[in-house]
């Protein structure tokens, strides 16, 4: 089974990415973990990645696309994460997988209204213990005494991209690139696009359940 998981950061897609995992018993593949491995091991790919993450510049589709197929090599049942995220990447998985004479199972969409992801990801405080590395939220989830993990008794803080300007343009940089890749998927009938409402009862568990009901449909 091969799941792709498109989310603004923000959405929860990691979270619920996860859970997806556990259900189906899939391997989480998130591009920034390969990256961070194969950078660490020094393998050839590593390296070129590392020559443009070192400059601040975008790595090649050429790189991505070589270290994401070396790890689907050695999987049958995975999650996507953080890949495809270019229509050449998602032209390159299609054609890697009819190879196997595989396919796509579904694109589960996280789709959160910007604004909502902007409160949420403004009111987010995490623990300054960074051992601890707890996450609260001032609006959703306050800690029991303001200011103080509940956790460990260190003082929260804000992290210095949280704040409403910088998510609002990683938003826009984000629908930017994801808006062809929607597109490609809707119209090879793959995209499953779950809405949530960061504001009613939507909780972890419902968005799972129904991405699990979508995928079962599809299986
Ligand atoms: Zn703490």
């Amino acid at each position: 089974m091969y799941i792709i998981m498109l989310g603004a950061p923000g959405s929860g897609k990691g979270t619920i990415g996860n859970e997806i995992c556990d259900k189906f018993n899939l391997v989480h593949l998130a591009t920034g973990d390969i990256f961070r491995d194969e950078m660490k091991r020094q393998t050839e790919l590593g390296k070129k990645a590392e020559e443009y993450i070192s400059k601040g510049n975008l790595v090649p589709d050429e790189v991505t696309i070589a270290m994401v197929e070396g790890k689907l090599d050695k999987l049958e049942n995975v999650l996507l994460d953080g890949f495809p995220r270019t229509i050449p990447q998602a032209e390159a998985l299609d054609k890697y997988l009819e190879s196997k004479g595989k396919k796509i199972t579904a694109v589960i969409n996280l789709d959160v209204p910007d604004k909502d992801i902007i409160t949420r990801t403004s009111s987010r405080v995490i623990c300054s213990n960074k051992e601890c590395g707890a996450s609260y939220n001032t609006v959703f989830m306050p800690p029991k005494v303001e200011g103080i993990c509940d956790r460990c008794g260190s003082p929260l803080t804000k992290r210095k991209d949280d704040n409403p300007e910088t998510i609002k343009e990683r938003l826009d940089v984000y629908h930017q690139n994801t808006e062809p890749l929607i597109e490609y998927y809707t119209n090879k009938g793959l995209l499953e696009s779950i809405k949530i409402n960061i504001y009613s009862e939507t909780t972890k568990e419902d968005t799972t359940n129904e991405a699990v009901k979508r995928i079962n449909n599809r299986k």
